[in-house]
This record gives structure tokens, sequence and C-alpha cells, in this order.
């Protein structure tokens, strides 16, 4: 053997096929990557063996049918050039470009060497035309593939198989991308929703489509299909813009989220929970607008300065947090905006309600603070009572007189004595605008 294992080893490492001749033209020696280059050598190529024989299995397994009588003469002519080749030059076998050198040695022997190019094709399917792409694939930064009439890939460059992490061995050519996608997620994959944005790739041209690979990469592939069947696809890796753009979503999510929550604490009122003043009369607003009936409750506490002055501010507070359940207990069952308008001031809007239906409301109200155990917020504190105006019409109104007839119906229950419900006369219910 002229060349050392040692150095067989090393092109093997390189990815080179390897195989020397002797001067008689007698294979002498070769290396694994040859026969992974050139399989049909595989257990059969000998030492000693005639480089013509060689030849004849070589030209055996390519040479289309009609062209095989002529095989000698092929044999032959390669013969001769294994004798006068200076230059290297390139052929493709079983789907891939190969470069060949052929060095002639000192003593007249060949060193044959086969370069692997950064492309695999199944060219013998691709018409003449294709060859020159199939040729330019590896230029190409990203992952490109050729696919047949059947959607199979008859060329792929080495951008294509690191994005989807094949190795070496695995075959690509003469697979669809369903097979090599389905692969590399080996059913683990969540939904499958690439096989989708595979089949609609492959329907419409020139559309970017996005797939997910695992390990949370992500690829944008854009198919462009010719007239004669033939689908280009190029893959390139959108990871990273796709991470940031997961992130800013992530982000817009939160801000969307601490918005709300802001704004839903600018109607809230802090003590009770409750709708507060700018919740109530944004309500009343759109309330009004519409056609249907209306009722307001105003309610504000009996002599509220008088608990604050015995009990103290805590004992007061507690109070408006017990009358804001109580009054919300109360109207549950039906639709309304409760809210605290002011201090000790509450403020109920009910829509769709006769003013019989109301005013029991307001009395179930009045009832249920009697009951309430006041002793537990203070031990002197016996009882708390309310004064409740109410005021009753048909939308659309105008909101501010309609608030103003539900406060003079309070002013007047504290004037007949506090403790006690008191209706806007019907006289007095604003007049029903046009609308
Ligand atoms: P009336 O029966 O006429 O309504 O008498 P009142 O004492 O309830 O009415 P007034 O308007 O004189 O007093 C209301 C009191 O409510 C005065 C104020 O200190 C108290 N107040 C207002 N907001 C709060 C609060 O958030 N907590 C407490 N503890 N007291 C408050
Ligand atoms: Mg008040
Ligand atoms: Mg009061």
């Amino acid at each position: 053997m002229k060349l050392s294992r040692y150095l067989h080893d090393s092109l093997d490492a390189l990815g080179i096929g390897a195989c020397e001749y002797d001067a008689e033209m007698r294979a002498v020696g070769w290396n694994s990557t040859f026969l992974q280059l050139f399989p049909e050598d595989e257990g059969v190529i000998y030492v000693g063996e005639p480089y013509g024989d060689n030849l004849l299995r070589f030209y055996r397994g390519r040479l289309p049918p009609e062209e095989l009588p002529d095989i000698e003469r092929h044999v032959s002519e390669g013969v001769a050039r294994h004798e006068n080749q200076t230059q290297p030059f390139e052929f493709i076998h079983h789907g891939r470009r190969l470069r060949a050198s052929s060095l002639r040695a000192p003593d007249g022997g060949r060193v044959r060497l086969w370069q692997r190019l950064d492309v695999e094709s199944h060219a013998e399917t691709a018409p003449e035309l294709v060859l020159p792409i199939i040729d330019a694939l590896p230029f190409i930064p990203d992952g490109a593939t050729i696919l047949d009439t059947k959607e199979r890939v008859i060329a792929a460059n080495n951008a294509f198989r690191r994005l989807y992490d094949l190795p070496r061995g695995r075959p690509v050519v003469g697979r669809t991308l369903n097979e090599i996608i389905a692969w590399c997620w080996r059913g683990a994959s969540p939904a499958g929703a690439w096989r989708a944005a595979i089949s609609n790739g492959l329907r419409y041209d020139g559309v970017p489509f996005e797939i997910e690979l695992p390990g949370q990469r992500w690829l944008r592939l854009i198919a462009r299909h010719s007239t004669g069947g033939l689908s280009f696809f190029t893959h390139a890796d959108i990871t990273v813009a796709k991470r940031q753009q997961m992130e800013l979503l992530e982000a817009q999510e939160a801000l969307r989220r601490a918005n709300a929550a802001l704004a839903e604490l600018a109607e809230t009122d802090g003590l009770t929970g409750l709708a507060n003043r700018r919740r109530f009369v944004a309500g009343l607003a759109d309330a009004v607008a519409l056609p249907q009936p209306l009722a307001l409750m105003m309610i504000d506490v009996d002599h509220f300065k008088s608990i604050n002055d015995r009990f103290g501010h805590l004992v007061g507070d507690a109070c408006l947090k017990v009358i804001a359940e109580v009054v919300a207990d109360q109207v549950r069952p039906v639709s309304a905006l409760v809210a605290r308008i002011g201090g000790e001031e509450f403020g109920i809007l009910l829509c769709g309600l006769r003013i019989e239906t109301v005013h029991e409301i307001a009395t179930a109200i009045r009832r249920a603070l009697a009951l309430v155990p006041w002793q537990t917020l203070h031990a002197e504190l016996t009882g708390v009572t309310v004064s409740i105006g109410l005021c009753a019409g048909e939308g659309p109104l105008d909101g501010t007189s309609l608030h103003a007839r539900a406060d003079d119906a309070l002013y007047a229950a504290k004037r007949n004595g506090r403790d006690r419900i008191e209706t806007a006369s019907r006289q007095a219910t604003p007049q029903r605008i046009a609308g």
C-alpha cells in the first residue's frame, strides 16, 4: 500500500474518499469514505483488481439501459482518462456531487481522491435545466432543497442538513419534507402543526411560512414552484427573531394586564372594593342613553360623623365596609351598578326594574342593616341606619337631572327624620329627552 493507513484515516476524517492504483492500474488500497461514496465496491473490490473491472461495475450502475450495449466503450474511454488525467473534475454519483482528482505517482501508479461537494442530489431525476441550480445550492447561505413532482427531495445543500440537525448518515434525497421533519420531532411534535404548514407551502407559491422544530427552534420556509412541477425551497433559521417576537408579545400581554389592572383600580373604591364615583358617573351616562327602565338609589349613612367621633375613624371605616357588603348582597340578584360615590354615600344604578321592585330592594337593605351585629365593631355601637332616595325613569334620559332627582329624594328622607326611603314623585321624574 503506497499511502499509509494513517493517511487513509486522515482523509476519512476530512470526508475524502481515496483509492490507490499501481502502475499496472490495479487496486492497491482504499479508505472507508471511498466505500461510502461508491457502495457498489463494498465487499467486491479487492487488492489487485484491474481498474477496468472497477469501471465496469461503476458504469453498470449508472448507464441508462439504452447505453448499456456501449458499456465496453465507456470503460475503455474511462481507462484512457485514468491514464491521462491531470485536472480535477466533477460528477454526480448516488445523488452526491463529487470532485475527483487523479494524480500520477512517481512509480507510475495513481492516487484518486474524491471530495464530496456541499450538496446532495438525485440529479438523474432532475431535468438538465436544474443541474446548474443544483450546482449553485452550496453557495446559498440558507438551507435549500429541490423537490420533485412527488414532493420528494432531489437535492439539498449542507445548510439544510445543519438546520434540521440531520446526521450525515440520515438520508435526505428521496424523502419528503414531511418525513424529514417528522423524523426531527420523532413523534414528539405537540400538534404537528408543521404538517399543515408544509402542505400550505406546497400549495401556495412564494408565501413564507414558519415551522417549529424541537428545542424551540423556528424556520421560515418559502417555496417556489416551477411549471415543470419541481419545487424550490429555502429554509432560514428565524429562531432569534421568533424568540424576540415572543418576548415582545409576552411583554405586551403583561403591559395589557397591568393596564387593565390600573384601569380597574382607577374605577374601584379602595376601602369597600365597590365601583367608585368615576365608574358610577360613566355607568350612568351609558345607561341613560338606552331605551330602558332605569332607577337610581342613593344611600347616605345617618349621623355618620357622630359614629366617627364616638368610636374613631377605624370603626367608621369598618361600618362603611359592612354597609357596602350588605348593599352588594341585597342587589346581587338584579343587574345593578353599586358604587361608593362619596364619604358615606352609596349610589346604585338599576336597569330594567319597576320602581316597586327597586323600593323592595331598598327595604331589604334597611332590614339587613338592622340585623347586622354592630357590637362586633364596637361594644357601644348598637345600630347604624341609612336614608335612601329613589328615582326612576324610562331611557333615554338626562343623567344629570336623574341624579339630581335621586339626591332630592335622599335629602327628603333626611329631612323627614332619616332611617327611611323616599321616592321622587312622578311629576318630579325627569322629562324624557328626545332620543
Ligand atoms: P347625616 O345623617 O346628615 O348624613 O349626617 P352625617 O354625619 O352622616 O353627615 P356629614 O356629611 O356631616 O358627615 C359625614 C362624615 O363622614 C364626615 C366624614 O368625616 C365622614 N367620612 C367621610 N369619608 C369617610 C371615610 O372614608 N371613613 C370614615 N371613617 N369616615 C368618613
Ligand atoms: Mg353624606
Ligand atoms: Mg350621612
